[in-house]
């Protein structure tokens, strides 16, 4: 598939979800990507990037960045404390706070500093031992503390569970979103963006689709 196909395809989910046209943020998620792939979608104009790791954005935007302009860069992946300074000087965005340590941590770098990059909660709907976020439960508490802490949050993230009909967990983040105040909705990847946007997803991460088949590992 191309950009194009999948700019298509989220433009005619909008559509058909009565949402505004150009209302989803689409993030191209250039993780383990060759350089050559993640060219031809830069120069194709795609400006917003996805990825997984600090230490492998750190080895490559600032040179992508250098040659062919600013880009927003979302950090998708699980974010140690010691590399948060780091991550967000290079980050537009954090889709993955995911415990009060991290977000002590980010509340301390973003004061002094005096910026921060836009938050996402990452939330565990699925209630996965192995996978990171914070407990349906423990969400709008999570919540209240980071605007204690004076973080400002701009939404939600979850990855459903591989195996169950994700559409169920993108109702449960969307409600959890709402009751919170909260506006946005990272969810929705290659196989499933469309039913996220119908759900109400404000970003949808996509990968594979977009660059082909990642080999990972
Ligand atoms: C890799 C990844 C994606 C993109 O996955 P695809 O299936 O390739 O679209 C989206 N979100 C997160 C958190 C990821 O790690």
């Amino acid at each position: 598939m191309t950009l194009e196909t999948i700019t298509e395809r989220i433009h005619h989910a909008e559509i058909a979800a009565e949402r505004a046209p150009g209302s989803v943020c689409l993030i191209a998620v250039s993780k383990i990507q060759p350089l050559e792939r993640v060219e031809s979608v830069l120069q194709l104009g795609h400006r917003i990037f996805g990825e997984n790791r600090v230490q492998e954005a750190a080895g490559k935007w600032p040179d992508l960045q250098q040659r062919y302009g600013d880009c927003e860069l979302h950090l998708l992946g699980p974010l140690q404390t010691n590399k948060a300074r780091q991550a967000m000087e290079l980050f537009d965005v954090i889709h993955s706070l995911d415990r009060p340590k991290l977000a002590t941590t980010l509340a301390r770098l973003a004061q002094d500093a005096g910026k921060c990059p836009g938050l996402f909660i990452q939330v565990n709907t699925g209630e996965e031992p192995q996978k990171a976020g914070i407990a349906p439960a423990d969400v709008d508490r999570f919540v209240a503390d980071c605007s204690g802490m004076d973080l400002s949050i701009s939404g939600l993230m979850c990855i459903p569970p591989a195996d169950e009909d994700a559409s169920v967990h993108f109702t449960v983040l969307a409600d959890m979103a709402a009751r919170n105040g909260l506006t946005g909705l990272s969810m929705g990847m290659s196989d499933d963006f469309e039913t996220a946007i119908a759900k109400g997803a404000t970003h949808v991460r996509v990968g594979s689709a977009i660059f082909g088949t990642r080999t990972e590992g």
